[in-house]
């Protein structure tokens, strides 16, 4: 007979969440004198001990309600049993010094990565073409496909050469406090540490948006102006930005992969089409993968405000020193600003699809989401459009929007992407490898070559958390290597960067 499969998140965890297909059926044993009383479906929870009205109800350690009426141990624990806790008030929310956890470093790790002369190490070896208004972006496009066609073939260890295309530039409001998040987005994605600095930006030349923002002092860039008066017709400029173009690729061709610490990754952790499973597989194994890169002295972070906003109580905790939880009181209070003028709020109520998976309210949906942050202390916050700055977990403040998130995680500094999916999602990017981690195995045999990783097994009790999540951390370096390739980058399949721009249009 198989062992009834059965999640149970932490010690603390006084539930625990069906795993088969056909969930748990009276007279399972869970665990040492347990056993269902009753059928619990899958992804629902079974109570481990007998609840009183009141007692809290804890699952990823942290409470997700009370019971409000008698549960008996070994039963199906459903939504209407559970009081849910009050929305956290931002105001109210205290941080207090909690004893960071210790843990152990790891040592020894390594990938084959291209060093910068900025310090940054890149996973790919990308062009990049900037511009500095969407004007140029028909011009843009029409560059790379002549270079694709014409000049990569020259040039074989440079992987690719893309746009960093957006809508934005001219016909804004260039001085609105928020036209910040958008400008110093742009300027930051030409910084990615995959585009090894070698910059070319297309611009018109009348533009609200100056290039030389774009390009800063860090990157050896050129600035390439169709309206530049010594151009005479469109052929002229097309020629110009070839002869650029080469002058760039022969720099990046002649780069070697070297070998680097693992604490040079830049890990952003995502999830999209997410499902039930998400919290209980992909999200735990991606953040147990994530502790593993922080014990190597490299940088994660998450994202998504609107998906952590219920937990920010769990994040506050959490946070190393007080002015990392003011930070992240401030983020969450401006998105929530963000959102009222929009004359919207975070719409925080789970989903009938969520509640039919075993999701009793939202506070239990945003544990699971913060879950793929994994355990360790958050060492800083990031503003959108702002790049990371620190070694070990951090906070970027995105929307949960995925090439939104994704867009403005480049802009972090992201040189390697972990996205989890329950539903499924072809999202790519091409200018950092996408690892996309199915939560359940029926998706990932359906989409054998568009998943990646497998998270799968963990709810079939065929494989741990831990081991998993190690298998996770060993692919990761395997993708930063370019020893193995994403599914995307395989298909050539990829996204349109999406500009967070919460300022005004003209
Ligand atoms: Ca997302």
């Amino acid at each position: 007979m198989n062992k009834p499969a059965y999640i149970h998140t932490t010690p603390k965890d006084n539930v625990a969440i069906a795993a088969g297909l056909l969930g748990l059926h009276s007279g399972d044993v869970i665990m040492e004198n347990i056993s269902a009383t009753e059928l619990i479906p899958m992804g629902h929870k079974v109570a481990l001990k007998t609840f009183q009205p009141g007692d809290p109800i804890i699952r990823y350690g942290y409470t997700i309600g009370t019971a409000n009426c008698i549960i008996p141990q070994g039963s199906w624990v459903q939504e209407q049993m559970l009081q849910i806790p009050d929305a956290p008030i931002l105001d109210e929310i205290k941080f207090q010094t909690s004893p960071i956890p210790s843990f152990e470093t790891l040592d020894g790790y390594t990938f084959e990565g291209y060093k910068n002369e900025d310090g940054s190490v890149g996973t790919k070896n990308v062009f990049g073409i900037s511009m500095s208004v969407h004007c140029v972006a028909g011009m843009a496009n029409y560059v790379i496909e002549k270079i694709k066609k014409e000049l990569l073939p020259k040039y074989p260890h440079v992987d690719d050469v893309i746009s960093i295309s957006h809508t934005y530039g001219c016909g804004v409001a260039i001085n609105a406090p928020a036209a910040i998040i958008p400008i110093r987005t742009i300027h930051n994605l030409a910084r990615n540490p995959n585009l090894g600095g070698e910059i070319m930006v297309l611009a018109l030349g009348c533009e609200k948006l100056r290039p030389e923002t774009i390009t800063g002092t860090s990157t050896k860039s050129d600035i390439l102006y169709m309206q530049d008066e010594s151009l005479t017709g469109f052929q002229d400029m097309v020629d110009a930005a070839m002869e650029t173009a080469e002058r760039h690729l022969k720099k990046l061709n002649a780069r070697k992969r070297e070998t680097c610490p693992a604490s040079d990754l830049v890990v952003g952790m995502q999830c999209g089409g997410s499902d039930a499973f998400s919290g209980l597989t992909g999200n735990p194994v991606a953040g147990f993968a994530a502790d593993l890169i922080v014990r190597a002295g490299g940088s994660v972070f998450f994202s998504e405000v609107t998906e952590v906003r219920d937990a920010i109580e769990q994040l506050v905790a959490r946070a190393a020193d007080e002015d990392v939880a003011n930070k992240l009181i401030a983020e969450m209070k401006w998105y929530d600003q963000y959102l009222e003028k929009g004359d919207a709020d975070r719409s925080a109520n789970t989903t009938p699809g969520n509640k039919k998976g075993g999701l009793s309210n939202i506070v239990e949906k945003a544990l699971g989401s913060v879950v793929k942050s994994g355990s360790m202390p958050i060492v800083d916050v990031v503003s959108p459009g702002d790049r990371v700055q620190k070694k070990g977990l951090q906070f970027v403040a995105t929307p949960a929007s995925d090439f939104v998130c994704g867009t403005l995680q480049l802009a972090a500094g992201m040189n390697l992407h972990v996205f989890i999916t329950g539903r499924g999602t072809p999202y790519g990017l091409s200018m950092a490898p996408v690892i996309k981690i199915s939560s359940n195995s029926k998706l990932a045999n359906r989409w054998h070559d568009l998943i990646d990783f497998d998270a799968g097994p963990v709810a079939l009790g065929e494989k741990t958390i831990e081991e998993m999540g190690w298998e996770l951390f060993h692919y990761m370096l395997d993708v930063a290597s370019g020893r193995k390739k994403v599914a995307t980058d395989v298909l050539g399949l990829y996204n349109d960067l999406v500009l967070f721009n919460p300022g005004p249009l003209t």
